[in-house]
């Protein structure tokens, strides 16, 4: 079938933002309130010759202040089970949390490959608070900014790469 593209990470980051930003329209809900997005969301994408299908979930681990977190865990843990790759999505505003370095353990001895975006970059002055989540241990981040479309174009290349 076709190649699963799992986006995942803690509730903020802009995880739906990036599905709309790379879909190039608005598929999932974008809120400001942590934790929106609660059914899994897909789209399939065409890049080059290659086709994948993105899957939004809802954030990953408890910061969700309310009864949906199991329900956000059971789709993370199927996305992570049926993804050819997983998007690990950071957000350079705010910085590396623990809830992120929670999220990089719970994806460091899978088998799948992940790819670990820093979204929120959004001009150069940035670009170092991104590098930071190198530490995570998934790699040099990607840095993109999905609201001043920033880095689309590498990241599309990287993702078509891993698959
Ligand atoms: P999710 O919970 O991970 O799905 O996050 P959302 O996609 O719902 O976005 C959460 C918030 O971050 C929203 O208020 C977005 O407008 C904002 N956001 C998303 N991408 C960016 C970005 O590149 N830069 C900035 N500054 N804000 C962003
Ligand atoms: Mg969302």
């Amino acid at each position: 079938g076709v190649p699963q593209v799992a986006i995942v990470g803690r509730p903020n980051v802009g995880k739906s933002s990036l599905l709309n930003w790379l879909a190039g329209r608005r598929v999932a809900v974008v809120d400001n309130k942590p934790g929106i997005t609660r059914d899994r969301i897909l789209y399939l994408m065409q890049h080059d010759d290659r086709f994948f299908e993105l899957i939004d979930t809802g954030g990953m681990g408890h910061m969700d202040a309310d009864q949906l977190t199991d329900d956000i865990e059971a789709q993370i843990t199927l996305a992570i089970d049926s993804a050819d790759l997983i998007i690990f999505v950071v957000d350079t505003r705010t910085g590396l949390v623990t809830m992120d370095q929670e999220v990089a353990k719970r994806l460091r001895y899978l088998k799948t490959p992940v790819l670990c975006i820093a979204n929120k970059t959004d001009d150069e002055t940035f670009d170092n608070t991104a590098d930071e989540f190198g530490k995570l241990g998934h790699g040099a981040p990607i840095k993109v900014s999905t609201l001043q479309n920033r880095g689309k174009a590498v990241l599309l290349n990287r993702i078509a790469e891993a698959l």
